[in-house]
């Protein structure tokens, strides 16, 4: 079966065609990140309307892209949460259209659920169960992921996300926003053993994180630097970088410790983070184990994951394909292991 995915949930708008059986047909994306630049971060109105303008030329390229037209369409998949609700709402109206019109079943999807199952894109693939590492801008989390739908939280940030350290660290340096990606290219250029930063919970037995601290930590080092010493701030950026993989990844070796599990995913827009990726890769080799990640394009947001987490549901028989829903809503607030068994009434 076709399915038609759709996500919407804050500053990109993706669109993806993917095949039950024979996985990721197509894909297209547009990311709203320049509009925002000048903002200094997501102007929520401005990311509403932003999608519908661009959501169907997107959803006539996925498909010209797949070699598809609508008719060929089996269900349609949207993200219905969390995230921002006028944001969501495009994605879901455009997909409720399209299912209604045309009779198809409608997948309402966790938008977690996505990235938690993007590394599945990949190969190698992972097999069921993995511990998921989920760092994104909005979440940091590791999940005990048993199969589709079945998850367990093992522990997750009790503050800001990482990705939210890595943008509020950057925007504190003058790098922008998006910080993450700019502040990891000046840490290149720096020498990390410079300054000494928190890590936040890296000893503690729990799973759970901390970052809020290590901001605070980066402000004052910054107050101290001299005006214009750009080495010092590579120095600190590269600092702050090693301080956030650090203590993720000693937390995920501590998740598969506490579960006996041998595979970590890694998810979300942190993963395309180049030393997260190393560190990661270099412990789980130490412990016999591996790291599977999504392919690089796919880390952030992005239809694919939507469309491909719908699929996989359907394959497991967990979606009702005869049912209609001509009523629906978003949720800009849902928790993952809610959403495990039944998400597609959202
Ligand atoms: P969300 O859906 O919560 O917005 P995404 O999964 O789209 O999150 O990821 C965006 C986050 O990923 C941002 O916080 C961004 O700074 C971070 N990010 C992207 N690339 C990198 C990188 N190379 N290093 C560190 N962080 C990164
Ligand atoms: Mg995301």
């Amino acid at each position: 079966m076709i399915v038609l995915g759709f996500e919407s949930s804050c500053d990109e708008t993706g669109v993806a065609v993917v095949d039950a059986d024979r996985g990721l047909l197509a894909h297209a994306l547009y990311s709203q990140i320049e509009m925002h630049q000048e903002y200094g971060g997501v102007v929520p109105e401005l990311a509403s309307r932003d999608h519908v303008r661009r959501i169907l030329p997107l959803t006539r390229q996925a498909l010209t892209d797949a070699g598809l037209t609508l008719d060929d369409v089996g269900a349609v998949a949207y993200t219905a949460g969390p995230g921002l609700a006028g944001a969501l709402l495009v994605g879901a109206s455009v997909a409720q259209a399209i299912a209604w019109s045309r009779d198809l079943p409608s997948i309402a999807i966790h938008h977690l659920e996505g990235h938690l199952l993007s590394p599945l894109l990949a190969t190698p693939r992972p097999d069921f169960p993995f511990v998921a590492l989920l760092v994104s801008g909005g979440h940091t989390q590791l999940m005990r992921v048993d199969g589709v739908g079945d998850y367990t939280l093992l522990g997750e940030t009790l503050d800001d996300a990482a990705g939210e350290a890595f943008d509020k660290s950057a925007k504190l340096m003058g790098l922008g926003y998006p910080g993450g990606p700019a502040l990891s290219r000046l840490a290149e250029q720096g020498d990390a053993s410079r300054f000494d930063l928190p890590r936040p919970k890296l000893h503690s037995p729990d799973l759970d994180f901390s970052f809020s601290g290590l901001k605070t930590a980066v402000l004052i080092k910054m107050k101290s630097l001299p005006e214009g010493d750009e080495q010092a701030k590579a120095d600190l950026a590269a600092a702050t970088q090693n301080a956030i993989v650090e203590v993720l990844v000693a937390k995920s070796v501590k998740a598969l410790q506490q579960t006996g599990l041998k595979r970590l995913v890694i998810a979300g827009g942190v993963g395309a983070n180049r030393l997260l990726r190393e560190r990661l890769a270099e412990r789980l080799t130490r412990l016999r184990g591996q790291a599977y990640f999504p392919p690089l394009e796919l880390c952030t947001d992005n239809g694919a994951m939507i469309a491909f987490a719908a699929a996989m549901r359907l394959k497991a028989g967990m979606v009702d394909v005869d049912s209609r829903n001509t009523a629906f809503t978003v949720k800009p607030r849902w928790n993952l292991e809610d959403a495990g068994k039944r998400p597609e009434v959202a």
